[in-house]
């Protein structure tokens, strides 16, 4: 495991704006191979002052991603499980999936949420290190979604306003435009909306004054037909993404896919006990 990790937060801390930059500056050079030979030295030596430190072990390194290759394969990745919840099978024995009516078709994550990882989603969302969850989305794109069927749209998990005020930003949907960026799937940010139990009925749909006695999630346009992934930073209990789906399949959504940089797994009972 890597020495420096729990300095990541406070050592390493390009701006999402800067880490661009000096990510587009690398391409460029390594993509110069026309340039004569005797130039090749001076190109190496500009490729390591533009390398970016491994978020997480502060090595340089010579590639675009912000986390090392070593460090990448050294994260806690979700093992293969249900299809419907994500949760490993050994472990899911537990759980009562099945029973559960749930309102989405699947469930992909990234990572189990463990550490190092849930210390990273901590920092992206509270301390707006908000390159740290370009980083994990690069891991969710590249890793379990690398070959899932693109559906039509992403929408991330809504956050409440005035979560939305203390905190600036909404994690889901930052996440959300990054997975759009990278596979090229249309992002809603706003087909969703979370609104206090008090808020007036105009704002609703139809399909969503259905749910109101429960769901705080109401719906801005139908959806006839659609496959849809619901975009979260993490899925727990999976209540809050059930009922973001019942929304979206009350305005005639066909599919709906949950994915999630990581997925925290119900506590394993030591053996014995119930
Ligand atoms: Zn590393
Ligand atoms: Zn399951």
């Amino acid at each position: 495991m890597p020495q420096s990790m729990g300095k990541f937060a406070t050592q390493n801390k390009p701006t999402r704006a800067k880490a661009n930059s000096l990510q587009r500056t690398r391409r460029f050079l390594r993509s110069s191979t026309g340039f004569p030979g005797r130039v090749r030295p001076l190109i190496d030596h500009l490729l390591t002052l533009f390398s970016i430190p491994c978020l997480l072990c502060g090595q340089s390194q010579r590639q675009a991603a912000s986390i090392c290759i070593d460090c990448t394969r050294d994260l806690p990745w979700l093992p293969k499980g249900c299809p419907n919840c994500a949760i490993p099978w050994p472990l899911h024995q537990k759980t009562r999936c099945g029973a559960l009516h749930l309102a989405f078709d699947e469930c992909r994550a990234a990572f189990v949420y463990e550490f190092p990882v849930q210390a990273l989603i901590v920092s992206f969302k509270d301390f707006e290190q908000l390159h740290l969850g370009r980083a994990l989305s690069v891991c969710l794109a590249h890793g379990p979604l690398r070959s899932e069927q693109k559906p039509d749209r992403l929408v991330p998990v809504p956050s409440h306003r005035q979560r939305l005020r203390e905190r600036g930003f909404n994690p889901a949907a930052l996440i959300a435009k990054d997975l759009s960026h990278q596979l090229a799937i249309p992002l809603s940010s706003r087909l969703i909306q979370k609104v206090n139990a008090t808020s007036p009925q105009k704002f609703r749909s139809r399909a969503a004054r259905l749910h109101h006695q429960s769901n705080p999630f109401v719906l801005n346009q139908a959806v006839p037909g659609e496959h849809i992934a619901v975009v979260d930073d993490v899925v727990t209990s999976m209540a809050t993404v059930h009922q973001v789906s019942q929304v979206l399949k009350s305005g005639g959504a066909r599919r709906i896919s949950v994915w999630s940089i990581a997925r925290a797994l119900p506590r394993q009972t030591p053996a014995g006990q119930a």
